[in-house]
């Protein structure tokens, strides 16, 4: 197989009746008058390579086809990238909401659920986001308190602070309230059942809601562990592992490097320069770059705040599910 040299995407600012006018200093990037930016895609389809030899190319297509390359053995039969990660700027509340897992998804004829993970790159004193049921909440309870504008009443919440990462699984009903700026990693799925909008005009998904939910999850804030290479682990889950690497970027990239696999880094602070037989790029703030699994010879330098994100989960890949359910 011909290896790819690591590339640099281009974000997709994506509008949201709750997001932003102003994303500075994240990002240099001004909304449209009435066209709040809620969501930048850091990867995702909408996204572009922005450098290398697929520099231009969308990077749907991109991954469709270079699967092989970009994702590795395990994961080509996804077909896409399995990952989406974005910065999210809430500066209202977001719809109260629960994802479906990947079996309930399946049977929706969707390729995977959503399981994510929030990462407060910053949070304001008394951010905080709605994680789980309040003890004792039951699903007729819940159909209730939808009924009269309450579910807030029936939902636990959880303080937000700069550095947390929260993970929230499939069946986890959940909101995030203003205040922060996140880094969220999720499964790729569009599917998203909202239970309650605060009247707002959207469409609400009751039925498809209580039918995902689940009344206990493994929801919360995750307890950072140290790596075995100088790095912080902030989660390791069934789909994605989020690691910090802070300093001197040689160990980040000899680690990665050796690892090999899909992976991608986000600079969250700081420069990193990535080079190698191939166009260098440098990474500032809220960058992202792709290594591919089959990635040409590579190397980092600079001193930077970077999250290592690695797609995990392969071996029952959806993609193979749903063709085994076809077939
Ligand atoms: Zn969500």
């Amino acid at each position: 197989m011909q290896p790819l040299p690591p590339f640099k995407l281009a974000p997709y600012f994506q509008t949201r009746i709750w997001g932003a006018d102003n994303l500075e200093p994240w990002f240099q990037h001004h909304a449209a008058p009435d066209e709040p930016v809620g969501e930048v895609w850091l990867t995702g389809a909408n996204c572009t390579v922005a450098t290398g030899p697929l520099s231009g190319q969308n990077f749907a297509a991109a991954v469709k086809e270079h699967a092989s390359a970009i994702l590795g053995a395990a994961f080509a039969t996804e077909a896409e990238y399995p990952l989406l990660v974005k910065v999210l700027f809430p500066r209202e509340k977001l719809s109260v909401q629960v994802h479906p897992d990947d079996a309930l998804a399946q049977q929706k004829g969707e390729p995977r659920g959503k399981s994510e993970c929030w990462y407060a790159l910053e949070a304001q004193p008394g951010a905080k986001v709605a994680l789980g049921l309040a003890p004792g909440a039951t699903e007729d309870s819940v159909r209730a308190a939808i009924a009269n504008s309450t579910l807030e009443d029936l939902l636990g919440w959880l303080p937000l602070a700069t550095g947390d990462l929260v993970y929230v699984d499939a069946g986890t009903v959940h909101a995030i309230w203003p205040g922060s700026v996140i880094l969220e990693v999720l499964q790729t799925s569009d599917t998203t059942y909202r239970l309650y909008d605060y009247g707002r005009p959207r469409e609400l998904h009751i039925d498809l809601s209580l039918e995902a939910m689940r009344l206990t999850t493994g929801a919360g804030r995750v307890t950072r562990t140290p790596g075995r290479r100088g790095e912080t682990v902030l989660v390791d889950e069934q789909y994605f592992r989020v690691e910090r690497w802070e300093g001197d970027a040689a160990g980040l990239s000899a680690a990665a490097a050796a690892e090999g696999g899909p992976q991608l880094l986000f600079a969250a602070a700081g420069t990193l320069r990535v080079e190698g037989e191939f166009e260098p790029f440098t990474l500032g703030r809220c960058e992202l770059a792709v290594i591919p699994a089959a990635a040409s010879r590579w190397e980092a330098r600079g001193e930077a705040e970077v999250m290592r994100i690695v797609p995990q989960g392969a071996p029952e890949s959806a993609a193979s599910l749903l063709e085994g359910a076809l077939s």
